[in-house]
């Protein structure tokens, strides 16, 4: 259950009350929120007389649910607007990860010259083999700040773990939490903390449920900037690398509140199918869409097969 309570309770009263209802308190320029389990359903008689509003849910999805707040938020980032009211499809762009200096600066002029304003690209990698490049770590997040500053672009990149989970929201204009760092409730509750937008992917094999809930995660702990970012999950079908799963993407739309962006490069895990893909997700009228886009992809060091060249990607 959402509780808005009325601005006349006092600070002290509202930590009390949050304790005895279990429920995060999320304070608000004007007013104060408070977050219990879903399985509450109705304000107990006590604070009857405290509440200016209540909402209920059938489960835990409630900061995120289309019936507490009907609409798409708007999440700025730096001067760009996603969400609320704008039409715009933000196209997040750049190689897999930061791999030198010379690709990341062709990467960043590639952004500058087709007029896209977000860079993306991963510092830490959460590789599946241990014998694989790993990303350049602290080197490859000052890059990326040199970017910034140089070609004055939204920096997003990756956190992998809680070792750099800081030194990734100290850099990044957008942080985002990779597939596999999904269900790391380290990263979740510390970005919960920031104040800053988190782009959360989904999971290879986690439900509709559980991905809104990692987001809730996020949400509870007062940080109210979540994207949501459907990147494929697993099925049976092996001829592509993961299945896109639009279906979900209609159900996040009608049912919760975040805006979402689509990432049709790990999703189909080869170029062919990304342009026509990248088309598809547009006509889904989702926030944005992400794609990796490297300078020359016959050598990146991670995520080769999927990476479209610049020239591909500025006829897309
Ligand atoms: C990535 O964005 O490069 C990445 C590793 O993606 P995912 O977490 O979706 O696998
Ligand atoms: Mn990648």
């Amino acid at each position: 259950m959402i509780i808005h309570l009325k601005n006349s309770v006092a600070d002290s009263d509202i930590a009390k009350i949050a304790e005895d209802l279990k429920a995060f308190h999320i304070k608000k320029p004007d007013y104060h929120v408070l977050v219990t389990p879903s399985a509450m359903q109705e304000v107990p008689a006590q604070y009857e007389s405290l509440v200016e509003e209540s909402f209920v849910f059938p489960n835990d999805m409630q900061l995120s649910s289309a019936d507490y707040f009907n609409a798409t938020r708007e999440i700025n980032i730096n001067e760009t607007k996603i969400g609320g009211d704008t039409n715009n499809t933000m196209v997040i762009a750049g190689p897999c990860s930061v791999e030198s200096e010379e690709q990341i600066t062709q990467s960043a002029e590639l952004m500058k010259e087709l007029g896209i304003g977000t860079l993306r690209a991963g510092c830490y990698k959460p590789r599946t083999s241990p014998y694989t490049f790993q990303g350049m770590g602290i080197e490859g997040l000052k890059l990326l700040d040199k970017m910034r500053s140089k070609y004055g672009l939204n920096i997003i990149t990756e956190v992998r773990d809680t070792t750099h989970v800081d030194e990734v929201l100290d850099y990044a204009d957008i942080v985002q939490i990779g597939a596999k760092a999904m269900y790391d409730q380290g990263i979740l509750r510390r970005c919960g903390q920031a104040r800053k937008p988190i782009l959360l992917k989904r999971g290879f094999g986690t439900n509709l449920q559980e991905f809104v809930q990692a987001a809730e995660f996020i949400l509870s702990g007062g940080n109210d900037e979540v994207i949501l970012c459907e990147r494929g999950i697993r099925t049976f079908e092996t001829k592509t690398r993961f299945t896109l799963d639009l279906c979900g993407v209609a159900y996040l739309k009608e049912h919760t509140n975040l805006p979402i962006i689509l990432d049709p490069s790990h999703a189909m895990g080869y170029r062919y199918g990304v342009p026509d893909l990248a088309r598809a997700c547009t006509a889904m009228g989702v926030e944005g869409l992400l794609i990796e886009v490297h300078p020359d992809p016959s050598v990146a060091k991670s995520d080769a097969a999927q990476q479209l060249n610049h020239d591909t990607f500025r006829d897309l």
